[in-house]
């Protein structure tokens, strides 16, 4: 399987025009064996359109449609032309109190509207034993404390909990590495620790940051 590369750009930039800029930095410079998806903020995503790279959300709500003031459903990004949803991030789960029963809801509509969900993990305590080989979920381990602190986790110490999610969840699930990556280690975490893919905050911000991880991933 292709290695898979999200970014996420969090709540960020500022601006239309500057999502734009970077977005189609992006896609003129890439070229590449990877999957690729970006994950702007919600307000940028009718906007930003190529078929090069893939779409995702940052976030959705867990019901399809209704009285959920300030929500945004799985269906409706799917007719946005997003294929992936970011389910789970440590700030959401830090920031917006979101606990796992409300994560389980979020998993279980995105997968129904045809969707993939990239769950984000920090221990093994999240995982659930019914999310076993539940096609179309994305795994990612993002260890809090490296989280945009740019001290990314050992190589080592990612490898060992990339076994034990594919222990606990079988082989199918693809898993992601995400915290503090950049272009010097992101081939590491492919190469030695065994992770199908990245989830990629900060650097995903520079363009260029962004393409080089690519082209060192292409080299392994
Ligand atoms: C993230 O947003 O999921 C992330 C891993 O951020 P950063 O790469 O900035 O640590």
């Amino acid at each position: 399987m292709k290695p898979l590369i999200v970014g996420n750009w969090k709540c960020n930039p500022n601006s239309l025009v500057e999502a734009k800029k970077l977005f189609n930095s992006i896609v003129k410079g890439v070229k590449t064996n990877s999957m690729v998806a970006i994950c702007p903020p919600f307000v940028y995503l009718s906007e930003l359109k190529t078929k090069k790279i893939k779409l995702g959300a940052q976030d959705c709500f867990w019901e399809e449609k209704g009285a959920y003031t300030g929500e945004i459903s799985p269906l409706m990004l799917k007719k946005l032309g997003c294929l992936y949803v970011i389910i789970g991030h440590s700030e959401r789960r830090k920031y917006l109190k979101e606990t796992d029963e409300m994560i389980d809801k979020k998993i279980k509509l995105v997968l129904r509207s045809g969707l993939k969900p990239i769950l984000c993990i920090a221990n093994l305590g999240q995982l659930k034993n019914s999310l076993k080989g539940v096609k179309n979920l994305i795994l990612a381990y993002e260890p809090v404390f490296a989280i945009g602190t740019g001290k990314a986790c050992s190589v080592e110490k990612a490898r060992k909990m990339r076994i034990s999610i594919e222990k606990k969840l079988g082989k199918n699930i693809p898993v992601l590495y995400g915290g503090s990556v950049n272009s010097y280690n992101a081939g590491n975490y492919i190469k030695e620790a065994g992770f199908q893919g990245l989830l990629v905050g900060g650097a995903s911000l520079s363009a260029n940051e962004f393409l080089n991880i690519l082209k060192n991933i292409d080299k392994i």
